[in-house]
């Protein structure tokens, strides 16, 4: 994540904010210019009350384009602040995508609670579907501890599930089977069937020299979006680092010289090597921060080097489509 700047006093400003602390300037998230801009008469977007959204509405209703995306929520009254957790969640999600060149034409959200219907989160063709129970502490806390896995988050989720999204972006509808495949596997292995097993039996011993997480060894469309939400996590933790100066026996983070706004790293191909020479001792460091506090590894995961050629190839993809012309991906 980029800092952000007071657009009247210079303040500091994160963002999440819908106004200065410093000098009272009510603000709000600018999706065109990536930047929280003062008010000035515009319009705030219409869930600024139910989902602290601090977003500016956009030009064709009373949402902004975050909140657009979602197609179904619950209705007012149920679930609420699990939906506002939700839709923070997905600004974080949506400012990043964004600043990956990463179009989210064909996406849209479903929002529901377990807690009233049967809801499995996934992902089908462009839609979403979030449990919103994924944002009650107790419940993700509990699934986490039955499931044995080191790390579940919202803001996780929504990168695995759009990271389904942008494999028929980035793979199906570009022909890129082949190198798809000498990298993750053959997709056409049954999935239903690999799932049925994933859940039925241990994990193989090893499965950490060749895989992100367990649930990564279940198919090679999960092993795709586990590797994708991990290069966001990365690419995000990076740049959140470069913004605030810190830097931990790494190279320097160079900022994109396109950039609108500091901090954003370098996109290139070449950038992925300076990426990993910068993540692996931050990672390091701020997991023993964390472990200072008492808490949990902030990334629990070792990123072997088959890991690693996975997270490369995902990253030139990306980097492909983000230097395509706006609204369109090679
Ligand atoms: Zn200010
Ligand atoms: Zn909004
Ligand atoms: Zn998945």
């Amino acid at each position: 994540m980029r800092s952000f700047t007071c657009p009247a006093c210079g303040n500091l400003l994160f963002f999440e904010n819908s106004s200065c602390l410093a000098c009272g300037t009510a603000v709000g998230y600018s999706r065109p210019d990536r930047a929280l801009v003062a008010l000035d008469g515009r319009r705030r977007c219409a869930n600024a009350a139910i989902a602290g959204c601090n977003w500016i509405a956009g030009d064709a209703g009373p949402l902004c384009d975050c909140c657009a995306l979602t197609r179904t929520r619950p209705a007012d009254g149920d679930a609420e602040e699990a939906f506002a957790r939700a839709e923070a969640a997905k600004r974080r999600l949506v400012h990043q995508l964004d600043d990956l060149g990463l179009p989210t034409d064909g996406v849209v959200f479903d929002l529901l609670s377990s807690e009233a219907e049967h809801v499995v989160t996934g992902h089908a063709s462009g839609v979403i579907t979030i449990d919103l129970a994924e944002g009650v502490d107790s419940h993700r806390e509990a699934v986490r501890a039955r499931l044995a896995e080191p790390y579940r988050t919202l803001l996780g989720h929504f990168r695995h599930e759009v990271g389904h999204w942008y494999w028929e972006v980035l793979v199906e509808r570009a022909g890129r089977h082949d190198g798809f495949r000498a990298v993750f596997g053959d997709e056409r292995a049954d999935y239903q069937e690999a799932l049925r097993e994933h859940y039925a039996g241990d994990p193989d011993p090893d499965w950490n020299r060749s895989y992100v997480s367990t649930y990564a060894a279940a198919h090679p469309w999960e092993d795709w979006a586990e590797t994708f939400a991990h290069l966001l996590h990365v690419r995000d933790t990076v740049q959140t680092a470069g913004a605030y100066g810190v830097l931990v026996a790494g190279r320097a983070i160079a900022p994109h010289p396109d950039a609108p706004v500091d901090a954003e790293p370098a996109e290139d191909g070449a950038g992925f090597d300076e990426l990993v020479d910068t993540w692996v001792p931050l990672s390091r460091a701020v997991n023993q921060l964390n472990r200072s506090m008492g808490k949990d590894d902030l990334y629990p995961f070792v990123l072997a080097p088959d890991v690693l050629a996975k997270l490369r190839f995902v990253d030139s993809l990306v980097a492909g489509a983000g230097r395509a012309e706006p609204g369109t991906v090679r």
